[in-house]
């Protein structure tokens, strides 16, 4: 199964990508992860990326492609995979497209994620990790327990000023390849607003 998930940022799709992954046993490629990961290790690519990434801009399409075509290429993503914020521009898309049709394979579904505007704006501004465990809790929504209150932190493109350029991002580059898959009949849309149990099952049965 080959499956992309789309949509603002904080619309669910990291928490949506670690069920599916679970439940259909597919390489999970989060290219944000993977260029944190990367800005953590202090590799070229991290340092690069560094920048771009705190104040909330896309990172370089010939980077985030070169990335993702080499990542597809090892052993987990051969039998399927979830992609998770990527594609996030048109020229990604194209490229995805065009290295998929070389290997003889296609995007069978991209689910799209929607949520307005102003709840990302406060999922984000409210989100915090725990960077002991990785988990993440909202103040408002899903407060942290007390023994681990203290030591929670924001991400840097969390803050309120990087959402919006990240928003903006959104809507200017990644929108516009909404109906490039709807053109080709894989796209099924989704009410992010749910629980996130409601949502999982909802992406379930279009995926069915
Ligand atoms: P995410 O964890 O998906 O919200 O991504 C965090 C940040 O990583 C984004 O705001 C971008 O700076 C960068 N990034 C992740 N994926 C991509 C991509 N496909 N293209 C360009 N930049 C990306």
């Amino acid at each position: 199964m080959h499956v992309i998930l789309i949509g603002p940022p904080a619309s669910g799709k990291g928490t949506q990508a670690a069920v599916l992954k679970e439940r259909f046993q597919i390489a999970h490629i989060s290219t944000g992860d993977m260029l944190r990961a990367a800005m953590k290790a202090g590799t070229p690519l991290g340092k690069e990326a560094e920048n771009y990434m705190s104040t909330g801009q896309l990172v370089p399409d010939e980077l985030v492609i070169k990335l993702v075509l080499e990542r597809l290429k090892q052993d987990d993503a051969k039998s399927g995979f979830l992609l998770d914020g990527f594609p996030r521009t048109r020229a990604q898309a194209e490229a995805l497209d065009e290295a998929l049709n070389q290997a003889g394979k296609a995007i069978d579904a991209v689910v799209f994620v929607d949520v307005p505007d102003k709840t990302v704006v406060e999922r984000i501004t409210g989100r915090r990790s725990d960077p002991e465990t990785g988990a993440i809790y909202h103040l408002q929504f899903n407060p942290p327990p007390p023994e681990v209150a203290d030591r929670v932190i924001q991400r840097d493109d969390d803050t309120e000023g990087a959402v919006k350029v990240r928003l903006e991002k959104y809507h200017n580059e990644t929108e516009p390849i909404i109906p490039f898959y709807r053109e080709k009949g894989v796209l099924k849309e989704i009410n992010g607003l749910d629980t996130p149990a409601a949502v999982t099952a909802a992406i379930l049965e279009v995926l069915a």
